[in-house]
């Protein structure tokens, strides 16, 4: 079977995202997760660059890897100076990575403008720099940097460089599509035609400007290259670099190449989103294989399809990246999405039940209001458990009243009374509360917290409020959702109104509600 070695660079090509700045302690941890993935090769920074990276490269070696070898990354020597006098050549060597990537101009006419040497030069310091290393007893990596588009405009020269680059004793020539404008289709002619003038293996480096990425990368493997490099989440300079998160299931799923294992594979979704949250990015929903919403379906005629067989409207088993199928209940949907969304809340609903389509109308319309259940799934199975009747409101909202004072500088009071009927007859409470919300949430505590002590365990941990779009001169909706927790459970409930008072006060007694509904 082909053996394909995988190389991370979110650490430092990732790490030129805009919107990310690594910690030397966040970059520990990604590292760890990386391991565990089962990459063979992370790349840790450019230590000749800053005092960070070189910082990261000495605490590195505490973290007792167990599949991947560190990488440092750096650039060929300056022109006129020995190898051995080279600061960013000796930086490399000084972080004791085992293994070297190191990078070199392709391309003729960077070589002329921007390096301002001669075509011959720029061949001699790549040989020797390599040479250098491996005597220096590294594993070398050569980046060769704008190779397609080098190669296009100099194809004789770019693979000159190659060539120097094998005999300094390189033991990888990574392909570089460094401004990601080549198509995969040329990538894939390329490395045919270079496979016949090389004879060390071929690594591939693709950035994602032209969207295509990852698929260059998989067709650079499909033609012989057996390295490929990448970053987890694509992160990396503009549009960023191939996405791991999907390079690897495609080599792993599709066309069998056994780069990680079973379990390696199963992690990817939790990496995915552990390094989204390192690096304080949100992660992308629609993202590939890994996102919240790769597996999601919404539409009722692909649900029912699901249901019957996942093949239907999925190309992978979502757990084989540790992602999960989810359905969502919408406008979009049918009586299908229904009947599977009851079954995860344990209410087996026929499509035969006669509630079924007056539910389906009842959703219709709620969501024409603005009501949307993707956040606040308690207060869909409190509706469709009232609407089945397994479950009956155990007490009900007589009235309340609230007053907003302010004095002077004084902070804002807010007093809330409230009268609910429970089996025993009427209760009547007042409390007061930073806000209205919070005022009202103690005033219904007050009044049932003794026939229902099990709401004592409830605790609001977030409260967000989105303006609807106001249509026709109509006052603007607002929809709250609330999450709640009671330390085992959370669950997320949703209120819709033109007043903010009443959304929150739906969404508030949805969450009270569903926690004694769990009750029994
Ligand atoms: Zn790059």
């Amino acid at each position: 079977m082909k053996q394909i070695k995988l190389f991370d660079t979110t650490l430092r090509d990732g790490a030129q995202t805009e919107g990310i700045s690594f910690t030397v302690e966040d970059k520990l941890k990604i590292a760890k997760l990386l391991d565990r993935l089962g990459l063979h090769y992370i790349e840790g920074g450019w230590p000749g660059s800053n005092p960070k990276d070189i910082e990261f490269f000495r605490r590195a070696k505490e973290l007792k890897l167990r599949n991947a070898k560190m990488v440092a990354f750096g650039s060929t020597r300056r022109a006129k100076v020995k190898p051995e006098d080279d600061a960013n050549l000796k930086a490399i060597i000084g972080s004791g990575a085992p293994t070297v990537a190191i990078f070199g101009k392709t391309w003729d006419f960077h070589v002329t403008d921007a390096l301002k040497i001669t075509l011959d030069e720029n061949l001699e310091l790549v040989e020797d720099s390599i040479r250098f290393l491996k005597k220096s007893g590294k594993e070398v990596i050569f980046d060769a940097e704008h190779f397609f588009d080098g190669y296009k405009s100099n194809p004789k020269y770019a693979v000159k460089v190659l060539k120097a680059a094998e005999k300094g004793g390189a033991d990888i020539l990574c392909l570089c599509d460094t401004n990601g404008g080549t198509l995969p289709s040329e990538i894939g002619k390329i490395i045919d035609e270079i496979s016949k003038k090389v004879r060390k293996p071929l690594g591939i480096h693709a950035h994602n400007d032209s969207n295509t990425a990852v698929a260059s990368s998989i067709i650079a493997v499909e033609r012989g290259a057996v390295h490929v490099q990448g970053t987890v989440n694509g992160y990396g300079e503009r549009c960023g670099n191939a996405d791991l998160c999907s390079v690897i299931p495609i080599l792993k799923l599709k066309l069998g190449i056994d780069c990680v294992s079973d379990e390696q594979l199963r992690s990817i979704a939790e990496i995915s989103r552990h390094v989204a949250e390192i690096a304080n990015l949100p992660q992308n929903a629609h993202q590939p294989f890994v996102g919240r919403s790769a597996f999601t379906h919404k539409g009722g005629i692909h649900v029912s399809a699901i249901m019957k067989h996942p093949g239907t409207y999925e190309h992978i088993k979502p757990a084989s990246v540790g992602n999960e199928q989810r359905v969502t209940v919408s406008e979009l949907s049918g009586i299908s999405n229904l009947v599977y969304k009851a079954k995860t809340y344990g209410v087996d609903l026929k499509k035969e039940t006669p509630q079924v389509k007056q539910l389906l109308e009842r959703l219709k319309e709620l969501e024409l209001e603005g009501y949307q259940f993707e956040e606040g799934e308690a207060s869909f199975e409190l509706l469709v458990k009232k609407a089945l009747g397994t479950y009956k409101p155990k007490f009900t909202l007589e009235s309340f009243d609230i007053v907003t004072a302010k004095e002077g500088s004084e902070a804002t009071k807010v007093k809330a009374k409230l009268k609910v009927k429970v089996k025993e007859g009427i209760v009547e409470t007042e409390a007061f509360g930073d806000g209205p919300i919070n005022a009202l949430d103690g005033a219904l505590r007050k009044a049932i917290e003794s026939t229902f002590p099990e709401i004592k365990e409830v605790k609001l941990t977030d409260y967000k409020v989105r303006v609807l779009d106001s249509q026709e001169g109509t006052a603007a909706k607002v929809r709250v959702i609330v999450e709640s927790t009671d330390a085992v459970k959370t669950w997320g409930t949703v209120g819709v109104s033109t007043n903010v008072i009443e959304a929150s006060w739906f969404a508030l007694l949805d969450s009270i509600e569903y926690k004694l509904m769990m009750e029994g």
